[in-house]
């Protein structure tokens, strides 16, 4: 039975997209049939293959942003300047075509709801992806564990989710910090997420929430021990690096 799981997740299946959406100015997600999928844990991610006629193929990995749903995933995904992959998935890929994943992947940086720890969710960027799908999870098992997001973006435009984040119940708690621009009716100036903004809008260390960390790597690391210099054991915190240098 394991081996049949692990299998299942080296297994490279083909996934048809079915919809696509804007998300923002610079990320799209796009909905994928991938038939024989039985579902992931929020947090997890896929490898995802695309290859050229010619044989040659690229790979990067994608965190799943839906809830779990048999036989469908959502990806959203952030273009990245001069990439390879990613332009392509968010300039190009159209309903209808179709590439390779394999998943799901990763078994730590992943909300099991089990826990009725606060949850607290700090994104940088793209890395808001697998973050979303903990939240929609939540709200699909109609769970009561409080959650709150502080979500550092470049500026409105850059916010990936924005509408149905602005939408959620009051179990979940947004704050955003702008890093370039911020709109005229934010409760502050731009500026990057700090130890104010984290001690204000994230939980107390005494309550000892469970953090999910997730952005590029920089970010990650500067969140991370801002987090442990206020108190969080470092147990409690869960990170995922994205790459990239910012
Ligand atoms: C576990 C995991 C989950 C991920 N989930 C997502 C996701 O849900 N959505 C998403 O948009 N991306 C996600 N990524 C990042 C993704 O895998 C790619 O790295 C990204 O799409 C860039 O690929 P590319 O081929 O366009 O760029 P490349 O051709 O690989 O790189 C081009 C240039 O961009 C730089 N670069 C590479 N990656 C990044 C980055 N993440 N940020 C900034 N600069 C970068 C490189 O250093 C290089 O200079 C995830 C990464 C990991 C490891």
């Amino acid at each position: 039975m394991a081996r049949a799981a692990v299998l299942g997740r080296l297994t490279w299946r083909v996934a048809t997209v079915v919809a696509a959406r804007d998300e923002g100015e610079v990320a799209r997600t796009l909905v994928l049939d991938v038939p024989g999928w039985t579902g992931h844990a929020p947090g997890q991610h896929v490898d995802l293959r695309l290859t050229a006629e010619d044989g040659y193929s690229a790979q990067r990995s994608y965190s799943i942003a839906s809830a779990p749903v048999d036989g469908r995933l959502e990806l959203t995904v952030q273009r990245v300047a001069d990439g390879e992959v990613s332009p392509y998935l968010v300039e190009v890929a159209l309903p209808g075509d179709s590439f390779e994943v394999r998943g799901p992947i990763g078994g730590y940086f992943v909300w099991r709801g089990g826990d009725p720890s606060p949850v607290l969710l700090i994104a940088g960027g793209s890395g808001i992806v697998p973050l979303m799908a903990m939240i929609r999870t939540r709200s699909a098992n109609g769970s009561r564990v409080p959650f709150r997001l502080l979500y550092s973006t470049r500026s409105p435009a850059t916010a990936i989710y924005a509408d149905e984040l602005a939408g959620a119940d009051p179990g979940l708690q947004v704050a955003y910090a702008y890093t370039r621009h911020a709109p005229p009716d934010s409760p502050r100036p731009p500026g990057r997420l700090d130890g104010a903004l984290l001690a204000e809008a994230g939980w107390p260390a005494e309550l000892a929430p469970a953090c999910y960390v997730c952005g590029p790597t920089g970010f990650v690391e500067a969140m991370a021990d801002l987090l442990v210099n206020q108190g969080h054991a470092a147990d409690r915190i869960r990170t995922e690096r994205f790459g990239g240098t910012t």
